[in-house]
């Protein structure tokens, strides 16, 4: 299917690996230009030259800290007005509710809500201008299924779902789209770590830890940073103006509930 997105500019935060890596990868399949970012430049830049020489998309790589005001403006400046964003940052660490005080909560609401609302407030006036926009926002889904160790991921993102869901109507009357995907576990570098916070406190191995939560997806395995990436291009696509506010569970099935 042509996306009709080729030759538009879009801004892909936290993407030199994993899901946020898929949707960049998925959109210059696409013919989109990118502007990349994470912190560490090495593995950015590599990043960068292999999306270049295997989809021939312009691409710019901003080493920055998306959750810090300075990282942010670089990123911002470097990719001008883009006609896509997609926002994306690391989540919080795992733990228990007696472990978080004020600062924790202040630096995952930071990173998970402020971040990309920072991100939307400066990127969707021009596209709003221009009369079209897509932005798509990586959550969790633990949006809609809490994890229990993850409070101060299951706090920030469902404050992040709550204010999607007015601008996006707000803006929806400017061409402009706004929606969330939600991943359930997916075969990244978070979900290795993951894995590896469990198997430490069970006593068990890694390889272990991932067969019993694979066990519990209907579809027995985790997904894939390019199963992830092609739903972000088609919500970023002509084919998706009518998709508003939305929020897209790609979990394989764990979450158990009809709506
Ligand atoms: P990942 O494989 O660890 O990749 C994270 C990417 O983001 C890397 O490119 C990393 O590069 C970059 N990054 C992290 N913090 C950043 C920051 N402050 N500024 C700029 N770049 C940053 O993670 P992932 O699995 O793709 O997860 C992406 C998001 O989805 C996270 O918020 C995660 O909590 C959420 N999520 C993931 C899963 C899953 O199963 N994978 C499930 C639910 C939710 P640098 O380290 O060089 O900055």
């Amino acid at each position: 299917m042509d996306l009709g997105i080729r030759g538009k500019k879009a801004l892909v935060c936290a993407s030199s690996k994993g899901l946020g890596r898929g949707c960049a990868e998925a959109l210059a399949e696409a013919g989109v230009d990118l502007i990349l970012n994470a912190r560490s430049a090495g593995p950015l830049e590599e990043t960068a030259e292999s999306i270049r020489s295997r989809f021939g998309v312009n691409v710019t790589a901003v080493a920055a800290d998306i959750t810090s005001e300075e990282g942010r403006a670089m990123v911002l400046d470097a990719a001008g007005q883009p006609d896509i964003l997609v926002t994306n940052a690391g989540g919080p660490p795992p733990g228990m509710w007696t472990d978080w005080d004020r600062e924790d909560f202040i630096r995952a609401l930071d990173a998970n809500m402020l971040t990309p609302i920072a991100l939307m407030k400066a990127c969707l006036p021009p596209m709003m201008e221009r009369g079209w926009g897509r932005v798509v926002n990586i959550t969790s889904q633990s949006v809609k299924s809490p994890i229990a160790a993850l409070g101060l991921s299951n706090s920030a993102r469902a404050g992040l779902t709550g204010y999607v869901a007015g601008t996006s109507r707000q803006v929806a009357p400017s061409g402009v789209t706004i929606n969330n995907i939600l991943p359930g576990i997916h075969a990244t570098d978070r979900a290795i770590s993951l894995d590896t916070g469990v198997a430490k406190s069970q006593g068990i191995d890694v390889d272990t830890a991932r067969a019993q939560r694979e066990a519990t997806i209907p579809v027995r395995r985790y997904g894939t940073a390019a199963e992830f990436g092609a739903m972000c291009a088609f919500l970023c696509s002509q084919h998706a103006g009518f998709i508003v506010g939305q929020n897209i569970l790609l979990d394989g099935g764990a979450g158990n509930s009809t709506l």
